[in-house]
């Protein structure tokens, strides 16, 4: 009886244990939920407005400029870039919302790859930053994607090496045809990225910790979502690099059943 007892008594203990750690794993769940809820409803909330400000500021700034205002004219440029700031890290929170509810979406069709490069080339304000972009674009055929998602992860890979290789002003972009992939790939001779910070840059809000990495602007969101977007389109992400000499940040997307 006394040997029954004893093992009744260890069952109820695992079946305690058990109940305590599912317990953990459901609070764990809920706060998770709370937080994607947030998240989702609060960058909802403020694209509304921000989205109208954009508007008014464009439209005032355009005014400014045709009465030949120009100190005005010039704040207002100031303002709708602090606006366009704002809209995109608020399309970045959404973006990682829709992520954790597995609600990316995906228009996809066949699109000239080389078309979407040179278009976010051109859409990019190189020159401000006085950097220069080479290009080396060996691959013309089309590729069925979305359109805007793959040129968001281009223009995160483009402004990243701009941003964090502010003594350097060269940048190389190459795309060419690897096996049955395509590949792109954005080189920069900048501050570089550690050992042991490179497993971690593709993970949701991870910046590196190094004084100099830090004092860039950024939420650690752009190469999470881009990684994702990568995933979703059926291709790889990945990146070489060496502190203190540069980067180069790659996808590939798959051609199979992509050429037309
Ligand atoms: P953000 O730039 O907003 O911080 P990202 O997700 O785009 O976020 O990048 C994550 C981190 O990876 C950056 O904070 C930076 O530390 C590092 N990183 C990204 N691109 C580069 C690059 N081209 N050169 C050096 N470090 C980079």
């Amino acid at each position: 009886l006394y040997q029954d007892i004893k093992t009744i008594q260890q069952f109820a203990g695992i079946v305690t244990d058990i109940t305590k750690e599912t317990a953990g794993i459901e609070a764990q769940r809920k706060l998770q939920y709370q937080k994607d809820s947030f998240l989702s409803i609060a960058s909802h909330e403020l694209k509304t407005p921000v989205t109208s400000i954009k508007a008014y500021a464009q439209l005032l700034e355009r005014m400014l400029k045709k009465e030949g205002d120009v100190q005005k004219a010039d704040m207002m440029t100031r303002l709708t870039g602090q606006v366009n700031r704002l809209t995109t890290l608020l399309e970045d929170l959404l973006d990682v919302s829709k992520i954790s509810n597995d609600r990316l979406d995906f228009k996809r069709d066949y699109h000239s790859f080389n078309e979407i490069v040179t278009d976010n080339i051109g859409d990019i304000n190189y020159l401000e930053s006085g950097h220069v972009i080479e290009t080396n674009l060996a691959f013309m055929g089309n590729i069925f994607c979305d359109k805007m998602r793959i040129s968001q992860v281009m223009n995160n890979l483009i402004s990243n090496a701009i941003k964090y290789s502010p003594d350097r002003d060269r940048i190389i972009i190459t795309t060419a045809q690897r096996n049955t992939d395509v590949v792109f790939c954005v080189q920069d001779f900048g501050i570089g990225i550690s050992k042991d910070n490179i497993e971690r840059v593709f993970d949701q809000f991870y910046r590196v910790s190094t004084a100099e990495a830090y004092s860039y602007q950024g939420m650690g969101l752009g190469l999470f979502i881009s990684a994702e977007i990568i995933r979703q389109e059926g291709g790889r992400i990945w990146v070489d690099s060496e502190e203190n000499s540069g980067s180069t940040f790659c996808f590939s997307l798959p051609l199979v059943n992509n050429i037309r």
